[in-house]
């Protein structure tokens, strides 16, 4: 894909930022002092490993959690305690870790729900069918018919369909094969070029790097790299990654930081083959309908 978005100059004003974030689950302390600095346009990537936060930090940008410490500003203004559907009309918008749609409805009943508070902007449910070509002949199949990599782009669109200002995308990749994640992911630049913020959420390491202009390691609730992509090397990023001592021999699964190289996780896995279907589908083809 091309070039990752650049960082919008220092001089404009982040369009989300994160100060001093502290949240607990129970006794838990999921997040502790989180900051992060979201400029309009760009791509953050926030990676690490399993339990890092990661999802917790995105699940509370979006208010389904309620931090114990810190703020979160948008567009200049305090949403902290703002309620998680008022975020979402007013351009805070999450893709949910595991798609959650709903699957005994169609591919355009799940758009349908998607739309029903956009605000005004470019995407229709007619877009997100230009943007994935299959979708249209698709879009009477019940969503829970889908594969993995169908149920995922047709999640994207139900998020597109709100319009978002700033998307929040947690674990594209989880449970899809590589080619798939990809593909998905080689729709950022278009969906990018309708003047959305991306914050993303990835354990596989090479694609968030491949496609983020900022990143953001978390390790145990805790920010261990923060940087540009260019700017950090892999060692630094297995390091922060694993919590590794610099100059350490590496530990169990140290040489893996980098996506194809990840063991596969559990229920599919970034190292797991292609189903035929799959393939077809990101090759164009249209008539595949799987499970039905
Ligand atoms: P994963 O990739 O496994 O989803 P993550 O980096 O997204 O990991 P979180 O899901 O944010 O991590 O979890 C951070 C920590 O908080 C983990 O120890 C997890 O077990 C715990 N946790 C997350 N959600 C809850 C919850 N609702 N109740 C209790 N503990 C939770």
């Amino acid at each position: 894909m091309s070039e990752p978005a650049g960082r919008a100059p220092e001089a404009s004003e982040p369009i989300l930022e994160v100060r001093e974030l502290t949240v607990h689950h129970g006794q838990l302390r999921a997040l502790d002092h989180i900051s992060l600095r979201v400029f309009p346009g760009e791509v953050y990537a926030i990676i690490g490993a399993n339990g890092a936060g990661k999802s917790t930090l995105l699940r509370t940008i979006a208010g389904l959690h309620q931090p114990t410490e810190g703020s979160i500003r948008y567009d200049g203004q305090d949403v902290t305690r703002i309620r998680p559907e008022r975020r979402a009309i007013s351009g805070i918008v999450m893709v949910p870790e595991g798609r959650r749609l709903f699957g005994s409805l169609t591919v355009e009943e799940n758009l349908q729900v998607g739309a029903t508070y956009a605000r005004k902007g470019p995407w229709t449910i007619e877009r997100v069918y230009e943007l994935f070509s299959w979708m249209r002949d698709r879009r009477a199949q019940r969503t829970e018919q889908l594969s993995g990599g169908e149920q995922q782009s047709v999640a994207i669109g139900r998020a597109l369909v709100a319009n978002p200002r700033v998307l929040l995308l947690d674990e594209l990749s989880l449970g899809l094969a590589p080619v798939v994640v990809q593909r998905i992911y080689g729709m950022l630049p278009e969906i990018l070029a309708t003047g959305l913020t991306v914050l993303l959420v990835e354990q596989d390491v090479s694609q968030a790097l491949r496609v983020a202009s900022h990143l953001q390691c978390l390790l145990e609730g805790r920010t261990t790299l923060e940087g540009k992509p260019s700017e950090v090397t892999p060692e630094q990023v297995e390091v922060a990654y694993f919590g590794l001592r610099q100059g350490g021999s590496g530990g169990p699964g140290a040489e893996g930081v980098w996506g194809e190289r990840l063991p596969p996780r559990s229920g599919g896995g970034l190292g797991g083959v292609v189903p035929p279907e799959e393939e077809q589908l990101w090759s164009g083809s249209t008539t595949s309908s799987r499970g039905s």
